[in-house]
């Protein structure tokens, strides 16, 4: 465990009170989602992309279902919540993400909802339920940060997210501030919240591709926007409006 993640892991003990918190010992997966698909930019972006890297086209055939309706139930009370907290309503669905475990919102709609639609794959929905740490939660800190995608669809953030940089990490550390707002406002509602958990998640997909136009940002950076996002709602009760400004200011100052 490198120091800077003992730090961050005693950090998020103290912010969040969180006995098995994050920071454990992660393996860094090789591949890396790619989880924003815009429906203009796609076609040309996926030519030059690595196909290792971004294997989602977009048009994947929608999976309505988990194959568990008890785990559908109750994901659906937590989409639920996050399209009250983002006022967004995108469609969800899975697909066959083959041996690439990935996830990933797209403004295409494809399904009934207005918002685009998010799609979490098969093959990332079973790694993710095997994780021993609160794995639905886990589950729910992708789909948060799938959910800030809409949003910044949604609102026209991209290009300004995106202005001047070469890869797409002030996006993806937007939206990892997002979902770490969201993680604060469900703690609000209920203090025993294992918002922790959405922090460890993050922490494990970052990435070193520094160069590459999908680096989504490092481990470290990544839980710490987590972190950052859940401060502006659980510790300065920042409106969502204001959290989106925020998480901007935010991951404009970093490098
Ligand atoms: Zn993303």
């Amino acid at each position: 465990m490198l120091r800077r993640e003992v730090i961050l892991g005693g950090a998020l003990t103290i912010l969040w009170g969180a006995a098995n918190c994050a920071c454990h010992a992660q393996t860094v997966a090789k591949r890396r989602p790619g989880c924003t698909v815009d429906a203009d930019e796609a076609p040309r972006f996926f030519e030059r992309a690595n196909s290792e890297i971004l294997t989602a086209t977009g048009t994947e055939p929608v999976v309505p279902t988990s194959g568990n309706r008890d785990f559908d139930y109750a994901l659906a009370h937590t989409l639920s919540r996050m399209t009250d907290v983002f006022e967004v309503l995108p469609g969800f669905g899975y697909y066959d993400d083959g041996n690439s475990p990935n996830a990933y919102a797209t403004p295409a709609v494809r399904m009934r909802s207005a918002d685009g639609t998010v799609l979490f794959g098969r093959s990332l929905l079973r790694a993710t339920l095997a994780e021993r740490d609160h794995p639905d939660v886990a589950v729910s800190a992708v789909c948060a940060h799938e959910y800030a995608h809409i949003l910044q669809y949604k609102k026209g953030l991209i290009g300004r997210l995106l202005a001047g940089q070469s890869t797409v990490k002030r996006v993806e550390l937007h939206a990892d501030y997002l979902a770490g707002f969201f993680a604060g406002a469900r703690k609000l509602q209920k203090p025993e919240y294992p918002a922790a958990v959405y922090a460890t998640k993050a922490h494990s997909i970052g990435d070193y591709m520094f160069t590459d136009r999908n680096h989504h940002g490092t481990p470290d950076e990544r839980a710490a926007a987590i972190v950052a996002g859940f401060n502006a709602a659980y510790r300065d009760r920042n409106t969502f409006a204001q959290g989106i400004e925020t998480g901007i200011t935010y991951v404009q100052s970093s490098r």
